[in-house]
């Protein structure tokens, strides 16, 4: 009897998806012809497992099932905006998403410091001096405060 389990494990799974191999096949096959139980049980199998899905299989899933799902599936993920696409796109730079909202706002914050500053000071000052500008720019005062943002470019330039 203790024999007989590695064969209905072999029914129960390989078996009824229909993946077994010819070895597998042929060992089953010549236990079955001297095992009862063995025959009983894949019958069984048969019955309750693999002819109720051979028969459904053949059913074509209906077209408002298939519109029901891709109507979930685009409820679920939201239609992305253009400030989401940007952190989407930041995303992959963080390990922690909490981080990227602050990010974006440094983001901001040096896009208007830029503006409010003379170009040509801009680019000299981010291929010569980033470290520092950047310092300047993110210390506690007002980024639009161009005396207190430009004194060090200033600085360099005299
Ligand atoms: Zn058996």
């Amino acid at each position: 009897m203790k024999k007989c389990e590695p064969f209905k494990d072999l029914i129960l799974t390989d078996f009824i998806d229909g993946q077994m191999d010819r070895d597998s096949a042929k060992r089953l096959e010549s236990h079955l012809q001297g095992c009862d139980d063995c025959r009983a049980f894949l019958n069984e199998v048969k019955v309750n497992a693999v002819l109720p899905f051979a028969k459904a299989s053949h059913q074509p899933v209906p077209a408002e099932l298939w519109d029901r799902i891709k109507a979930d599936i685009e409820n679920e993920v939201p239609e992305p905006g253009r400030l989401a696409g940007i952190i989407d796109g930041l995303k992959g730079l963080f390990i922690f998403p909490r981080l990227v909202p602050v990010f974006a706002s440094l983001m901001v914050m040096l896009l208007v410091g830029s503006i409010g500053l003379n170009t040509v000071q801009v680019k000299q000052a981010q291929a010569k001096e980033q470290g520092e500008y950047l310092v300047s720019l993110l210390s506690p005062s007002s980024p639009g405060d161009s005396n207190e943002a430009g004194g060090p470019i200033e600085h360099y330039f005299l």
